[in-house]
């Protein structure tokens, strides 16, 4: 056990107690990572919803999962996985370029996110530190149950966690993947309420 035990959680004056689960996909291997995917190819090919196989693996809390059976002879279970193990697996990736190559290239490419994060404090040379504030946050949110389920396609699913910059809360959106890791696609999808 960490420095806090993360199976209640206080939020906005609401107490969330955290039950973590991992979807299971019966015949699909979460590791190693290639022969996952070509087990996930197999599966499509004969007919396996595209939805179940692409959270396979992936953690949530049963509070805040999708529903089970996701669809017709959906076959998915869930497996109870221990807050020690889920605190160890944890882990939120957030790439550089997502700045660099991204907000911090021009308004157009942009969409006016590069105007948006100066007024927030933020410039190009801040990419790096912004990559670990973002992982540093969303990996804690995240093992706290705390986002919000967005959509569910053959490609996985869409989180969506507050990050604070600055003292301003926005909400960014990041992809599941198995073993509870989370990747970054969106760093800016709006001002969280
Ligand atoms: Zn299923």
């Amino acid at each position: 056990m960490g420095m806090f035990d993360y199976s209640i959680v206080t939020h906005n004056g609401k107490v969330f107690f955290n039950n973590w689960i991992e979807w299971q996909e019966i015949n699909l291997p979460t590791e190693p990572k290639w022969f996952r995917i070509i087990i996930q190819g197999i599966l499509s090919f004969f007919g396996h919803c595209g939805e179940c196989i692409a959270i396979g693996g992936c953690y949530f809390v049963d509070r805040n999962m999708p529903e089970q059976p996701l669809h017709p002879k959906c076959h998915c279970g869930k497996l109870s996985i221990a807050i020690d193990k889920v605190s160890a697996n944890i882990n939120a990736n957030c790439p550089l370029e997502k700045f660099i190559n991204y907000i911090f290239t021009d308004d157009t490419k942009s969409k006016g996110k590069k105007s948006l994060f100066e007024s927030l404090g933020y410039t190009r040379e801040n990419s790096m530190q912004l990559k670990f504030d973002y992982e540093n946050q969303a990996r804690e949110q995240y093992l706290k149950g705390l986002y919000e389920l967005d959509t569910l396609d053959e490609y996985g699913q869409r989180i969506n966690i507050e990050i604070d910059l600055n003292g301003h809360k926005i909400l960014s959106g990041w992809m599941l993947e198995p073993k509870g890791k989370i990747r970054n696609i969106t760093p800016f999808g709006g001002w969280a309420i």
